[in-house]
């Protein structure tokens, strides 16, 4: 993983190998990065990818492989009781040119990862809403 920095924005090449959301995570750390939004493409595999289920107020994951693209990573970077919290969604696309999409859980760079991250001045806390199931911002 190497960054730039240029005209306030970050741009990341990760590596073959490296784990997408460890490594930004790492990043945003290394970087005091604690707001911002990311999007990113490149390729990977594996990619786990899921929904939140409402009813349930769990996750549900699927977990693909072969060759894909990551046609579209995109996310944001809050915090969580003050630590750096990640929420990435991904479009991966295979060899028949399909796509899958989905919260991401996990994805590894299969040749390179492009990555930019914007960062913000300030923080937004995120908090576990109990009644919908899931950590949301607290924007009060
Ligand atoms: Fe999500």
């Amino acid at each position: 993983m190497v960054g730039k920095k240029i005209d306030g924005k970050w741009y990341i090449r990760l590596q073959k190998g490296e784990e997408i959301i460890s490594s930004l995570l790492d990043f945003c750390k290394q970087n005091q990065i604690y707001l911002g939004t990311i999007s990113g493409i490149g390729a990977c595999s594996p990619a786990t990818l899921g929904i939140f289920l409402t009813k349930e107020k769990k996750y549900i994951s699927k977990t693909f492989t072969g060759d894909m693209e990551l046609t579209s990573l995109l996310g944001n970077v809050t915090t969580m009781n003050g630590n750096i919290y990640l929420h990435l969604h991904a479009t991966v696309g295979d060899e028949s040119l399909n796509t899958h999409s989905g919260h991401l859980s996990a994805a590894t760079i299969s040749a390179t990862g492009e990555m930019v991250i914007d960062p913000s001045n300030g923080t937004i806390e995120r908090e576990k809403n109990e009644e919908i199931g899931i950590n949301i911002w607290n924007l009060l």
